[in-house]
């Protein structure tokens, strides 16, 4: 097999050498229940409390609001779930026409369940109007939830502001930080953001550990409900190893923030670069918005994205498509249909998610081979106007 490059870290990321080894103690000797009321237990409960400070260190928050959980999807239902529950006489929701499919489908059930739900719309940047937003909270809306950054463009949305609007209105806030975090800086204490959801497996710790932070005073109503582990809020017993490598990766991102924007950002900027001064016909999308240093975007017009992304795979490239296969045929992703991205476009469209530990070298590698492919492809793309029949 060839040498893997891997440029599809928005899907999800190695795990530092630094948290495996943080990690293997609590797989091997501190392997005792944080519960537990014996020195073994209480040992370990110490860790797991001072992972607890490195997460809140990387979001800027209280160690107390942090509640650890099993993914990133079950921060996102927990937090809507909380909201509906505290505020039952409340049956409508904003959120946007962008977000990830753990709120995006998790809104769509909701809406078969009674509840009202109003998606914004985006422009073809991907960008929000908070005009609109202002707009669409009402005296029913329960919470608003907007992605601080969306995972297939990696454009950013205004969500400190969208919280601050959402407040003046007397709604709660939550935001779906999983792409965010590690990549742009957070300071939850000077937000009125409420609930802020992350997932291990994005920034260099392992799959299975997510963090729904809520704010100190949030009317909270705990999905789980069983033990009495943190704090009541969230009931299993504690996936420890998981929780100390994402302390242990929290506290690596804060100190790689900065390489995240200059190191990144100069190879996803190198990336962009060469592919538009390389292949005619392509389009960056999200390119004029505020956007993650590590993400891009980018449609070949008049090509499949699955046929470019096997195409790479041959010379060990991995990257993600922003097609969705259902029902045989291969729809553009709800992200880039809400984007309006013209169709023989959102077809061709691939996302490139790079990390600190892509190099120079492999962003090169790419550009040599994806002009090839994407002429092999045109070539013989029946949608290609050299090929159609007029
Ligand atoms: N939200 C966003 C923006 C994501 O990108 C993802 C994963 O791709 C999730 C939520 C779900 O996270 P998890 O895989 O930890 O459930």
């Amino acid at each position: 097999m060839n040498k893997i490059i891997y440029f599809d870290n928005n899907a999800t990321t190695r795990v530092s050498p630094e948290v495996k080894e943080a990690m293997d103690l609590f797989l091997t000797e501190l392997y005792g229940n944080p519960s537990s009321i014996h020195q073994f237990g209480g040992q370990v409960k110490k860790h797991l409390e001072a992972a607890r400070s490195q997460v809140a260190g990387l979001l800027g928050c209280q160690p107390e609001e942090i509640i650890f959980t099993s993914c990133g999807t079950e921060s996102d239902s927990t937090a809507i779930y909380s909201a509906l529950n505290a505020y039952p006489e409340k049956k409508h929701i904003v959120t946007t026409s962008v977000e990830h499919p753990a709120i995006y489908n998790l809104c769509r059930y909701l809406e078969k369940q009674g509840y009202r739900v109003t998606y914004l719309k985006v422009d073809e940047e991907g960008r929000l109007n908070l005009e609109e937003l202002e707009k669409a909270i009402g005296p029913e809306t329960a919470i608003v939830s907007i992605m601080w950054a969306n995972n297939e463009t990696g454009v950013v949305m205004p969500v400190e502001k969208a919280a601050e609007i959402a407040h003046k209105k007397g709604v709660l806030f939550h935001t779906d930080a999983v792409q965010a975090a590690s990549k742009i800086p957070i300071n939850l204490a000077g937000s009125q953001i409420d609930m802020l959801s992350i997932s291990g497996h994005k920034l260099h710790a392992p799959k299975g550990i997510g963090v729904l932070y809520v704010r100190q005073g949030t009317k909270f109503v705990p999905f789980l409900r069983g033990g009495h582990q943190e704090n009541g809020q969230r009931a299993g017993t504690e996936n420890v190893p998981g929780i100390i490598g994402l302390g242990k990766a929290s506290e690596l991102a804060l100190n790689n923030l900065e390489k995240e924007q200059s190191y990144v950002g100069s190879l996803r900027d190198r990336l962009e670069k060469g592919l538009l001064n390389r292949i005619p016909n392509i389009k960056i999308n999200g390119a004029r918005a505020p956007r993650l240093p590590n993400t891009l975007s980018v449609s070949f017009e008049f090509v499949e994205g699955e046929s470019i992304l096997l195409l790479l795979s041959d010379y060990g490239i991995c990257a993600s498509t922003g097609s969705a296969c259902s029902s045989g045929s291969l729809e553009p992703s709800h992200v880039l249909q809400a984007m309006k991205i013209p169709f023989t476009f959102a077809h061709g469209t691939v996302r490139f998610s790079l990390s600190i530990y892509n190099t120079e070298e492999e962003v090169d590698y790419v550009l040599e081979v994806l002009p090839g492919i994407i002429k092999k492809l045109r070539d013989i793309s029946p949608f290609s106007p050299a090929n159609s029949a007029h």
